[in-house]
């Protein structure tokens, strides 16, 4: 036998057993968005290497180490998505979806970064991405927020909490990233190695920096959120406004400053203390002028992206197992005329919207009750000789010790829905 060929590093299987926690989580997601107005959009996998290049910024950590890219057949530069942002603003522009429109747009699905695999960070992840055009008032920013949390209490989590920052206009930034090298360069011997090279090429990231020597340092630097512009200041003070008018508890965390070289004034991100170190599941803010600098006209938007592997490991840790895409029911069918009954059978209750596993192989008890154990599905419906002149099935449960029933068929939907709880 020759060695098995193995998965590529940081590219994980989704396996039938994790599958139904994705599904619940996307499902959630999808009725919270429609909820309200968001329509999804269906992107590729791959866009022009340009086209990052131009919207994340040539010297972000993506762009310069991150991305799978390579020259296609003819020659052209192509790139595995990064990141879902600047592929939708590109479809927006291309199929004349912006320009004075107002679109709320989302999409699932994976994007590509070559970074070193841990917990919670792979090279193949799979986000939720939102994105939301033509509005430039704090009130989409606030809906944006409101909308995670509301996805957060579907799906029953309580530990995610909201930090939230402004970057002001690019103008504001600039002035202000004078002030904070004047101030870095006088710091120069307490910085690492990743922030001497930051310094020059962007120095707004040093305050991002995750390493525990420098958080004093990064602590006394001079405050972005101290040097807004008014209309960026008045801009975050009327979002605070409407998230405590909502009832929405957030920490203000000026060294927020997100990866990303796109963002204006708002930005946000969702932390978990259950994660380790991969604390954000959701991030997000406005990028006010991305779709100019991809060649568009001028339009304010806004968004977030959604990590699900950080979302799914929560749900785990919850313990939340929508019986992971598992039958309710699986029919313990003995003798060609029960198989006939139970067939017709299993097919009016997925007419009510039971989910069925019928046996399809046969022979004795012991062994087809052996497969609705394997199943996982939550009860056995038997079907024999006694139980198909009578019109019933008897009703096992494979999880507890439940006295087994007898159940008239066309009961079965009602007795099980009131026993699943759904
Ligand atoms: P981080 O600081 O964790 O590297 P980021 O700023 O690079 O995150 P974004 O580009 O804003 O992340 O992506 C949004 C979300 O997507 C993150 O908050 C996270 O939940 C998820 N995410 C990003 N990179 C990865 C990855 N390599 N593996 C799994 N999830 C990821
Ligand atoms: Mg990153």
């Amino acid at each position: 036998m020759s060695r098995a060929i193995q998965a590529v590093r940081g590219m994980n299987d989704l396996l039938p057993d994790s599958v139904g926690l994705w599904q619940h989580a996307e499902r959630c997601a999808a009725e919270v968005l429609q909820a309200y107005g968001y329509r999804e959009i269906r992107l590729p996998l791959l866009e022009k290497t340009d086209l990052y290049v131009r919207s994340i910024g040539q010297v972000t950590d993506i762009v310069e180490k991150e991305m799978y890219t390579f020259e296609d057949r003819n020659g052209e530069s192509l790139s595995l998505r990064p990141e879902g942002t600047a592929g939708c603003v590109r479809a927006g522009i291309e199929n004349g979806l912006l320009h004075n429109q107002i679109q709320r747009l989302w999409y699932a699905g994976a994007m590509f970064r070559h970074e070193r695999p841990q917990r919670g960070r792979y090279r193949q992840f799979h986000q939720i991405g939102v994105e939301a055009f033509g509005m430039p008032a704090p009130e989409l920013d606030a809906e944006l927020i409101l909308m995670g949390a509301r996805l957060w209490r579907k799906l029953g989590l309580h530990g995610v909490s909201l930090q939230l920052n402004s970057l002001g206009t690019p103008a504001c930034r600039a002035d202000y990233r004078k002030l904070l090298v004047d101030y870095l360069e006088g710091q120069r011997a307490a910085l690492d190695e990743d922030s001497l090279r930051r310094l020059e090429s962007n120095p707004l990231r040093i305050l991002d920096s995750k390493n525990p020597a420098l958080q004093g340092m990064i602590e006394r630097a001079p405050s972005l959120l101290d040097h807004l512009d008014a209309e960026s200041a008045a801009h975050f003070g009327r979002l605070r406004s409407l998230l405590d008018d909502a009832g929405l508890a957030y920490k203000v965390n000026p060294r927020l400053v997100r990866g990303l070289d796109y963002y204006t004034r708002t930005v946000f991100e969702w932390v978990s203390g259950d994660l380790g170190a991969q604390a954000t599941v959701c991030a997000g803010g406005r990028y006010d002028g991305l779709v100019e600098q991809l060649g568009g006209r001028p339009t304010p938007a806004a968004g977030f992206a959604l990590g699900m592997e950080r979302l799914v490991e929560l749900l785990a840790q919850r313990g939340s197992q929508p019986h992971g895409g598992r039958p309710w029911l699986y029919m313990v069918l003995i003798g060609e005329p029960a198989q006939r009954r139970g067939v017709l059978l299993a097919e009016r209750l997925r007419d009510d919207g039971i989910t069925v596993e019928c046996d399809a192989v046969g022979g004795s008890l012991k062994s087809q009750m052996r497969r609705a154990d394997r199943s996982g599905a939550a009860y056995a419906a038997l079907i024999g000789d006694a139980e198909l002149s009578a019109g019933l099935v008897s009703l096992k449960s494979l999880r507890s010790e439940e006295a087994q029933e007898q159940v008239p068929d066309d009961r079965l939907t009602q007795v099980l829905r009131q026993k699943l709880a759904c």
